[in-house]
């Protein structure tokens, strides 16, 4: 059904008062949109009318929208350039762009310059209709009174009030009940043609073209949006938190994204216990933010950037990995709201089943919204950044596993390099020591100067936070990521020869673009593999490539694959649906499909890794 909305003729109107008077009583009515026209713009008339001359519609389009709040304001397009520029009677174009700039800065999306028709003055009920049917968007109707908008307003009684216009509206993804938005979420809600999308359809790595993103601001309002995803099963769904998914679909094209970005409170439950509670919308930068004034921290990732949600039901591999172990093993508590809209807190007492699934799958039970973590008491730390040059890729790779593997359990030291250029690799170190000595920290480091010729270094003691704090602060623009990560991930039991070599061939083979050895072991190792659904805690290192095409990295990756015994998901992008087979250890996923088919049985969180087979939508 179109929109409805009146033409106020400028040649038949007195003063801004009336004008402001009739915009407001279009209002009132419920109506869309009121149009400022000028004689020759929609009340007929090639030429414009002398008297007109002094009459700007820009103007009086800006004195309608200071007088206005809702109502959508129309000034035709034929008023933005005019038909003949060396007609003293037309506004310099330049004045007319600035005039057209700022009303549109200050009306945003209210301003529009077209994509309506005029009705004759005085059209009556059918001959709206019959324009409306012959597909116009919005039909507006030339008035000169009160009286008439009121008459304009009774047209089509039937007709049902969209929370959009004409324009945006025309920008809608088809099978989404637009007009069906929950009521608590369609002020937030965001769709292809308002002003705020641009700021949500990409993340952080990946370009989207989402068809709604719902934004709740409660564990009541996810589950309203729930609902609402859950009358879409044909589209995929995204889970957004902080938007540095991996293999995580937190942006897709056509379909619906909750982003749960607003939930992002922290606040410490018990000061005596180390207690806090973290929303998933909160980034790791945050989370060391707040934690520091205490003197803790809680490890994470290596990256500040990274949100809560992502992360905190994955696993969590981080810099202060092998001090403290994984991020999932500070976890006490969540709140979780499942794919039926039930809101639950699972812990190891309270459902404790699902509280197992979520340290690991939890992208596949439902939407967190809040966790509660025991973090640690971390004082100042070492933090190291070291750039070696080599040309004995293998020899680097063996010298740093050792390197690792012998390194206390304070140290957590991380591998990054890329294809060797003229035979010369270029080897980045980077890692933590949790302690305040200096000494410490140089003993600890030693070892791994062996791997290369030192070229630059850079080791200081600092705070946990500095280090996540030099994440780039993602402002109101949002993420703007494009394309399609290609990622693969293993975890590697330990450094052998035989991987080395095969790595380092991959690498000179130029298929990867970016290599990363992560240390694990430690702290990550001390926890039984049957407490969490992350079960792979005993291989010393997990093993990241990115690439450029699938079938391109899946030759390198294979090779080195067979070296391996596991993966962790949130580096993988791989489309293969049996990838998940790899992920957990048969028994595990066996529990975890019993699991799913308990809490999520139609299968509405699938968009990440599916467990239930042939679920990616
Ligand atoms: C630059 C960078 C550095 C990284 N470093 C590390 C690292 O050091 N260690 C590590 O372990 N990982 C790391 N990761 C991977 C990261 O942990 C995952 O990509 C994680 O999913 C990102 O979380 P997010 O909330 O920002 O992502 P989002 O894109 O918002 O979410 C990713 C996926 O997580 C799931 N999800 C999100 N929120 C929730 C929720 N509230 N409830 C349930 N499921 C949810 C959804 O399936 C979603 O598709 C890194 C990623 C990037 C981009």
């Amino acid at each position: 059904m179109a929109e409805l909305g009146i033409v106020v003729d400028l040649a038949a109107t007195s003063s801004g008062a009336e004008l402001s008077e009739l915009a407001q009583a279009a209002e009132r009515a419920g109506l869309d949109l009121v149009v400022v026209a000028g004689a020759r713009d929609e009340a007929g008339g090639d030429e414009p009318a002398d008297e007109l001359v002094g009459v700007d519609p820009w103007t009086v389009a800006t004195w309608v929208a200071a007088a206005t709040t809702r109502i959508a304001i129309g000034v035709p397009s034929s008023t933005v350039q005019g038909p003949d520029p060396s007609d003293p009677r037309i506004p310099i174009a330049a004045v007319v762009d600035k005039a057209r700039e700022s009303l549109a800065l200050l009306a945003g999306d209210r301003l529009v310059h077209d994509g309506w028709v005029v009705a004759p003055a005085g059209a009556d009920a059918d001959q709206v209709r019959s324009l409306a049917e012959r597909g116009s968007l919005v039909v507006v109707v030339p008035v000169g009174s009160a009286a008439e908008v009121e008459r304009v307003a009774a047209l089509l009684p039937e007709r049902p009030r969209s929370t959009r216009r004409a324009a945006v509206r025309a920008r809608r993804r088809p099978g989404i009940a637009y007009e069906e938005i929950p009521p608590s979420l369609v002020e937030s809600a965001i769709e292809p043609g308002d002003p705020g999308y641009r700021a949500v359809r990409s993340t952080y790595i990946r370009g989207g073209s989402p068809g709604l993103v719902l934004r709740p601001r409660s564990a009541a309002e996810v589950a309203d949006a729930l609902a609402f995803a859950r009358r879409h099963r044909h589209l995929p769904l995204g889970i957004r938190s902080a938007g540095h998914g991996f293999s995580g679909r937190s942006t897709n094209d056509g379909g619906l994204v909750i982003d749960v970005g607003a939930l992002s409170t922290i606040e410490v439950l018990d000061e005596d216990a180390r207690l806090v509670r973290v929303g998933p919308g909160a980034t790791w930068k945050q989370v060391a933010a707040a934690l520091e004034p205490h003197g803790w921290a809680l490890g994470s990732g290596d990256y500040g950037g990274v949100g809560v949600g992502g992360l905190a039901t994955a696993g969590g591999i981080g810099l202060l990995g092998r001090a403290h172990g994984l991020t999932i093993d500070h976890l006490r508590a969540v709140s979780i709201v499942l794919a039926d809209g039930t809101q639950i807190r699972a812990s190891s007492h309270e459902h404790p089943d699902l509280f197992w699934a979520v340290r690991g799958a939890g992208a596949n039970f439902g939407v967190v919204t809040e966790f509660e973590f025991e973090v640690d008491e971390v004082a100042e730390v070492g933090w190291a950044q070291l750039t070696f040059v080599t040309t004995d890729l293998e020899a680097a790779l063996l010298t740093y596993g050792e390197a690792q593997r012998q390194a206390p359990r304070d140290t957590t030291v991380f591998l990054v390099t890329g294809a060797p250029q003229q035979g010369q690799s270029v080897i980045q170190l980077y890692g933590m020591v949790d302690s305040s000595d200096p000494d410490t920290i140089i003993a600890r480091l030693n070892p791994f100067v062996a791997i290369g010729q030192l070229a630059q270094q850079q080791v200081v003691l600092t705070s946990y936070r500095a280090v996540m704090g030099t994440a780039a602060d993602v402002g109101l623009d949002g993420h703007h990521g494009s394309g399609e990560p290609v990622g693969r991930s293993g975890f590697l039991p330990a450094m052998t020869p035989a991987f080395a070599r095969e790595a380092a061939a991959a690498l000179r083979g130029g298929r990867l673009r970016w290599f990363q050895l992560r240390a694990m072991g430690g702290a990550i190792a001390d926890v039984p593999p049957e407490e969490t659904a992350f079960s792979y805690r005993s291989p010393e290192l997990q093993v990241t490539a990115l690439g450029a095409f699938h079938a391109e990295i899946d030759e390198a990756w294979e090779p080195m694959e067979a070296h391996m015994d596991g993966l962790y998901l949130s580096f993988d992008t791989s489309p293969d649906p049996d990838r998940v087979e790899r992920a957990f250890p048969p028994a595990v996923l066996t529990r975890l499909r019993e699991l799913k088919r308990r809490y999520d049985p139609d299968g509405l969180f699938r968009d990440n890794f599916p467990l239930l087979e042939g679920a990616r939508a």
